[in-house]
C-alpha cells in the first residue's frame, strides 16, 4: 500500500443515484480509473455514455480489479447485501482492500461489518456525507470518516475530490455523526414548516417571514436554503427524498436508544417524519413536508 491514494488508481464505485452519480462524475474528472455499478441499467448506461469503458461486469470481478470500493446506496441493509451477499464485492476484494461506505447507514450495523469484514482482512471506512445534490456536484460535501485512522489518511486524496475529510474516530462515528446531523436538520425543517404555516394563516407573508427569520434568532439551513430554494417557490426539487431523511430518523433514535439517552423530542421527530412519508410516499422529495402538512390542514 502506497501512503496516499492518488489518481489513476482503480476505484469501484457502487450506487450513481442522485449523490452518487456526480461524486463519482469528480472522480473520473480527477484520474481515477471508475469501475462502476448499480443495480439499475440506465444508471449504469448513463454514466457509462459519459465515461466509456466504466461500467463493472459485475461486483466481483470489480472487487477483483479494485483495491477501495466506494458504496453510494439507499441503507446500510443494501450495503451490507452488495458487500458480502452471493456474488458480493467481498468475493474479489484482495487482503488489505478498503471499503469506503459514503452512504448514509446505520451506525450500530456498520460497528458490526466493520468486524466482519476484518475477519477477511478487508478494511471498512464509513464517510456518509452533507450536503446534498447541489455540493455533491461541487464537491464541497462535508465528510465524517470513521474507522482506522490510518485508512482515513490513505483515502483522504480521493475523499477531499468529493469535499472536505473530518476524521470522526471509532468504526460507526461517520455514520451516527450523519444520522444526528440528519435528526436535527429534520427538526428545523419541520419546525420552520409550522412556523411558516401557522404564520401564514394567521395573516403574515411567508416569504416575509423567511426573510425575518433569516436575520432572527430562528434561523437554519431550512430557512436560509430550503425556504428560498424550495418551498416558497413550490419547486420541491432537491434532490433529496423524504423516505431516506426518514430513515436517517429511525437510524439517529436507535443511537440514541444504543446509548440510553433521553430523546423525546428525536422520537417524536421521528415519528412525524414516518407519517409524512406514508402520506406523501418514499420517493417525494423532504421538502414537501409542507405538502404534508397543507394535507393536514384539508381533512
Ligand atoms: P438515490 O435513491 O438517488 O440513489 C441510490 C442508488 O442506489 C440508485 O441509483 C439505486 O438504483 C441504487 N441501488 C439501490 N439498491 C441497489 C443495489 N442492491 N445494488 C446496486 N445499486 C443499488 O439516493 P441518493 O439520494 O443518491 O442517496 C444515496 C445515499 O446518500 C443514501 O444513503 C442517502 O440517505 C444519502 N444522502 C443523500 C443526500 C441527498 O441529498 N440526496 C444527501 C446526503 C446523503
Amino acid at each position: 500500500m502506497t501512503n496516499k491514494l492518488g489518481p489513476p488508481q482503480d476505484i469501484g464505485f457502487i450506487g450513481l443515484g442522485n449523490m452518487g452519480a456526480p461524486m463519482a462524475h469528480l472522480l473520473v474528472q480527477a484520474g481515477y480509473r471508475l469501475h462502476v455499478a448499480d443495480k439499475s441499467d440506465d444508471a449504469v448506461r448513463a454514466f457509462a455514455a459519459q465515461h466509456a469503458g466504466t461500467a463493472a461486469p459485475d461486483l466481483a470481478v470489480m472487487g477483483t480489479a479494485c483495491a477501495v470500493v466506494i458504496t453510494m446506496l439507499p441503507n446500510g441493509n443494501i450495503v451490507r447485501d452488495v458487500l458480502l451477499g452471493a456474488g458480493g464485492v467481498a468475493d474479489g476484494l484482495g487482503a488489505g482492500a478498503i471499503v469506503i461506505d459514503m452512504s448514509s447507514s446505520s451506525a450500530v450495523g456498520t460497528r458490526r461489518l466493520h468486524e466482519e469484514l476484518a475477519r477477511r482482512d478487508i478494511q471498512l471506512i464509513d464517510a456518509p456525507v452533507s450536503g446534498g445534490v447541489k455540493k455533491a456536484v461541487d464537491g464541497t460535501l462535508a465528510i465524517m470518516a470513521g474507522g482506522a485512522e490510518q485508512a482515513v489518511k490513505f483515502c483522504e486524496p480521493l475523499l477531499q475530490v468529493m469535499g472536505k475529510v473530518f476524521y470522526t474516530g471509532i468504526p460507526g462515528s461517520g455514520h451516527a455523526m450523519k444520522a444526528l446531523n440528519n435528526y436535527l436538520s429534520a427538526a428545523s425543517l419541520a419546525s420552520a414548516c409550522e412556523a411558516v404555516m401557522a404564520g401564514s394563516r394567521f395573516g403574515l407573508d411567508p416569504a416575509l417571514m423567511v426573510e425575518i427569520l433569516n436575520v432572527s434568532s430562528g434561523r437554519s439551513n431550512s430557512t436560509e436554503s430550503k425556504f428560498p430554494l424550495y418551498i416558497l417557490k413550490r419547486q420541491f426539487n432537491s434532490g433529496f427524498a423524504v423516505g431516506l431523511l426518514a430513515k436517517d430518523l429511525g437510524l439517529a433514535r436507535e443511537i440514541a436508544e444504543a446509548t440510553a439517552t433521553p430523546a423525546t423530542l428525536m422520537q417524536a421527530c421521528a415519528e412525524l417524519w414516518e407519517s409524512a412519508e406514508a402520506r406523501l410516499g418514499f420517493s417525494a422529495d423532504h421538502t414537501e413536508y409542507m405538502k404534508y402538512l397543507e394535507k393536514l390542514v384539508e381533512e
